[in-house]
């Protein structure tokens, strides 16, 4: 007798699973569905995740009246390996009938979503920004260095990837000066954990620029930024994961939301290239070359080096 019991209601269990979700339903959690979108991407599983040591955040920063439109960062903590550092998203989500519809701002739906949403989600600045950032992505950078025009920082590493060893080798790390970090350039600033530490800005020229291991950092959450504004101090916080040795930015850039190689880039005149090792190589400057160890005078965003 019990065990039929437990064999009928799991039955309606599986029967209610497959039907549609009736308007009346319990509203459909979020989380889970962005933390689904972040293992998709990733082509990772929640198992595996755990296995590594890594952890899911999903922090909603805005939603509209209906509840029905949700704004946030989404992060996969990095791992406690050298060099490692978190996957960090901006989301979009819309909910219907059938639960929530997810994209993640790689995502190519994301565009489409942002022109959809209302403006108490995304203001009209952010999607002109996310529009002109998705157009753009072109040589030359108009990027500077993060720190003071005319002012020499230690590369203290080479390109490498933003969570180390893998390519594209899109980051390199500097300290030096007063250790305040400054925006590459102008564009719409976004903090991407939930601990902070890391802040990304979106550029208008279609590139993107990502700085981690902050301290005493802002929380910009979406506004417009100034070539050269202050975002933090470099240290060796890890609020999402990874490792830092010593103080320093990890600065890394993409193009449009997609890591790009440094390597032929040129970013506060300074011309990149890797090594066959990450965190190896050197940049040039007109005849000046400087390698790992050495000082990168920052040229601002408009020498060509
Ligand atoms: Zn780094």
């Amino acid at each position: 007798m019990g065990r039929r019991r437990v064999t009928v209601v799991a039955l309606i269990t599986l029967l209610a699973a497959a039907l549609p979700l009736p308007a009346t339903a319990a509203p459909a959690p979020l989380e889970p569905a962005v933390v689904q979108a972040m293992l998709i991407e990733r082509t990772a599983t929640a198992a595996g995740l755990t296995a590594q040591g890594r952890a899911a955040e999903v922090d909603v920063r805005r939603r509209d009246v209906t509840g029905d439109w949700v704004f946030g960062s989404a992060v996969l903590t990095a791992p406690a390996v050298e060099g490692a550092a978190p996957d960090a998203w901006l989301f979009l989500a819309r909910r219907s009938g059938r639960g929530w519809l997810v994209a993640l701002d790689t995502d190519r739906g994301f565009a489409g979503l942002a022109a959809d949403s209302p403006e108490s989600v995304l203001s009209a600045g952010e999607k002109a920004t996310f529009a002109a950032n998705a157009r753009n992505a072109a040589a030359p950078t108009g990027l500077a260095l993060p720190y003071p025009a005319g002012v020499a920082w230690t590369m203290i590493g080479g390109p490498h990837g933003w969570s180390g060893q893998p390519r594209p080798w899109s980051s390199v790390d500097l300290n030096g000066g007063d250790r305040r970090v400054l925006a590459g350039q102008s564009g719409r600033a976004y903090w991407m954990c939930r601990n902070g530490g890391h802040i990304r800005i979106i550029h208008d020229n279609g590139w993107t620029t990502e700085y981690y291991h902050l301290l005493n950092e802002i929380k910009p959450d979406g506004a417009p930024i100034k070539l050269g504004d202050y975002l933090g101090l470099t240290s060796t916080r890890i609020p999402c994961g990874g490792s830092a040795g010593s103080n320093h930015v990890h600065y890394a850039v993409k193009k449009g939301t997609a890591w790009t190689a440094l390597n032929g880039l040129t970013i506060g005149g300074w011309n990149f290239r890797e090594g066959t090792r990450a965190y190896s190589g050197y940049a040039t400057h007109q005849s000046v070359r400087r390698n790992v160890g050495q000082t990168l005078t920052n040229h601002g965003p408009d020498d060509p080096g």
